[in-house]
């Protein structure tokens, strides 16, 4: 619940404005190769956030992230556990594409860093999915590897994080861990659908009837 008069609350981020100074950064040299910024696509008021690692070379065009063929795979995932676009978020790490899709590199990273965390602190998201090892280090802030890190679910910045394979690497096939990366997208996607629904099924009942005025899970609890 957004509390506009509370300095405290992290929605006061005004993500419009942050968002407006993104889209003409020049704070590391991709601003001069890049053809747009890309910023987000889908819903930033979602309680599932996806990160990626930069954009390609469609998503470059587009300002859209995650419109090339690993979107489309992680489109055709979402949809198996029926959600779209419109009930989660998606960004990047870079929001700018690295020249010839090279790793993003540390001084990047550094430098892109205050727009994810503004995105970050304006969703406030329930469930946060990181695609690849670049957005599952960020996250985590551990230098870990994604084949090591998935299959289980963390506890970052009051979300719950569900590292699994970049849809890329789905696409290159091959198997990790003795997993193929797609396998795996697929059950970290399950373990995604059960936290959003147990996170809908805590907040529901309260939301029922309720005032937002009043004291209710706590009426609701004895407390009062
Ligand atoms: N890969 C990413 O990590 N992000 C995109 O937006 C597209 C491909």
């Amino acid at each position: 619940m957004s509390r506009p008069d509370d300095p405290s609350d992290a929605r006061v981020v005004d993500i419009d404005s942050v968002r407006a100074e993104a889209l003409s950064c020049i704070r590391c040299p991709l601003a001069r190769s890049r053809t747009n910024v890309v910023w987000a696509d889908g819903n930033l008021d979602a309680d599932l956030l996806f990160i990626g690692e930069a954009p390609g070379f469609h998503e470059d065009q587009q300002g859209i992230p995650f419109v090339g063929a690993a979107g489309q795979l992680l489109d055709r995932m979402l949809a198996e556990i029926g959600l779209d676009r419109t009930q989660a978020a998606i960004v990047n790490v870079l929001k700018c594409r690295p020249p010839g899709n090279r790793d993003p590199r540390p001084e990047e990273i550094e430098a892109c860093k205050p727009y994810l965390e503004a995105q970050l602190a304006h969703m406030r998201p329930k469930v946060i999915v990181t695609l690849g090892n670049f957005a599952t280090r960020f996250v985590l802030e551990e230098q870990i590897g994604i084949t090591r890190a998935r299959g289980r679910v963390y506890e970052r910045r009051g979300a719950k994080v569900v590292p699994t394979f970049h849809p890329a690497a789905a696409l290159r096939g091959g198997r990790f861990g003795g997993m193929s990366p797609v396998d795996a997208i697929r059950a970290d996607l399950q373990t995604v659908r059960h936290l959003l629904d147990r996170a809908r099924a805590v907040r529901e009942p309260v939301a029922a009837g309720a005032s937002a005025a009043e004291p209710v899970g706590a009426t609701q609890l004895g407390l009062f």
